[in-house]
């Protein structure tokens, strides 16, 4: 149940695909190649108990193949259980294309990759993540069915990525309710790292509460433009890590919490969308426990993106989407609460509950 996060040679030394750390008892792993278009994807199915796996395609310029079969491995588990503990009936897949979603994204090369997804039948239906717009989703429906996150002239929910951004803001108010008393932002001081789709729609929420937010980006143009449209500060620090904030916010890329960070963090709150912030669940989860820091769950206070696409397989509208969201912030408040009870980290609380409902599903599903 439990992954760690390899890098470089490290993953070299594993066996190429069921012995890597982050292999987790996954049900089928794709790899997608196309000359004509260049593509080179890998669909990862974790658990299908649920229902069909269902998850977003990230197009990222990994380094190493490896990287990229680590993250899809890392990235899919995670939905199983954001889905699980969220309370919906679907499991958990995802996909990574490998490549600079700037230069070598095509409409051919998203047509192909949908093709790939097609020949699934079903037991994997997509959406978008980094790297991906609406626009792509609706060039993958031109071949499948199984997708989601198309825009909503196609019938679509459109972006996932402010719901996204509405349920970190519900997770966040609740992990500070539970840390300093008051779900109250105003006043607080977060540190957004990461302003993109999320991220800058976060900042909004928190700067529209009256929380003093600092951002920081490796886009620069971004991080002037958001800035200067909600008034807020840049970062201009050596080392972000060590920022004097109450709450940082990962909204950028995952496995940010450590050796080398977690350590330096001053910050009483984390509360992100990145998925997979803890490099290894198990020590840094701890680390950030002994330090007093509350961390709260990526994997659940990140749902609201898959609760909008969900919406469009079960056809439920805007108004179900906002309770679900909402839901995000008492679901994270009982998780805090049960971490408490039984000695354990918010993330391994998490994961306990949305095993077992798995477990509990796949008990009815065997008697059907
Ligand atoms: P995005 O690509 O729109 O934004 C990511 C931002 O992070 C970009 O502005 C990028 O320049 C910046 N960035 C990259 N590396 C950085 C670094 N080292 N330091 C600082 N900034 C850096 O992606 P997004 O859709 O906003 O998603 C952000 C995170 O949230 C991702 O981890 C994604 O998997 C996760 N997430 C997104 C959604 C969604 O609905 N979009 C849902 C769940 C989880």
């Amino acid at each position: 149940m439990d992954a760690t996060f390899a890098t470089g040679k490290e993953l070299q030394k594993m066996d190429p695909v069921f012995g890597q750390l982050s292999f987790d008892d996954h049900e089928q792993i794709v790899f997608c190649n196309d000359k004509d278009t260049g593509l080179k994807a890998i669909i990862g199915i974790h658990n299908s108990v649920m229902g069909p796996a269902l998850g977003g395609t990230r197009m990222w310029n990994y380094n190493t193949e490896w990287e990229a079969l680590n993250d899809v491995l890392r990235l899919s588990r995670g939905m199983t259980y954001k889905s699980a503990i969220t309370g919906l009936n679907i499991g958990g897949g995802k996909a990574v294309i490998i490549g600079d979603a700037k230069t070598q994204k095509t409409p051919e090369l998203m047509r192909k990759f949908g093709e790939f997804v097609h020949s699934l039948g079903g037991r994997y239906i997509t959406a978008e993540d980094v790297g991906m717009e609406t626009k792509d989703m609706d060039t993958v429906r031109d071949v499948t069915p199984y997708v989601t996150g198309i825009s909503e002239e196609r019938g679509g929910s459109g972006n996932p990525s402010p719901i996204t951004a509405y349920g970190v803001y519900l997770g966040m108010k609740a992990a500070a309710k539970s840390q300093f008393g008051t779900d109250v932002l105003e006043g607080k001081k977060v540190l957004v790292q990461g302003i993109g789709h999320v991220g800058e729609a976060l900042v909004e929420y928190l700067t529209k509460e009256g929380a003093i937010v600092t951002i920081t980006d490796i886009n620069e143009e971004k991080l002037y433009q958001v800035a200067s449209k909600y008034n807020a500060s840049i970062y201009s620090g050596e080392d972000l890590y060590t920022a004097d904030v109450d709450i940082y916010a990962p909204c950028a890329m995952g496995a940010i919490i450590n050796d080398a960070t977690v350590d330096k963090i001053k910050a009483k709150v984390i509360a992100g969308a990145a998925n997979n912030q803890l490099a290894d669940e198990n020590i840094h989860g701890a680390r950030l426990q002994e330090r007093g820091i509350l961390y709260a769950p990526d994997f659940l206070i990140n749902a609201g993106g898959i609760i909008n696409v969900y919406a469009e397989l079960e056809h439920y509208g805007k108004a179900e989407i906002m309770t679900k969201t909402e839901n995000i912030y008492n679901t994270t408040l009982e998780i805090i609460d049960y971490a408490v009870k039984n000695g354990m980290t918010t993330h391994k609380a998490a994961l306990t509950i949305a095993q077992n409902r798995i477990d509990l599903r796949r008990i009815e599903n065997a008697k059907k």
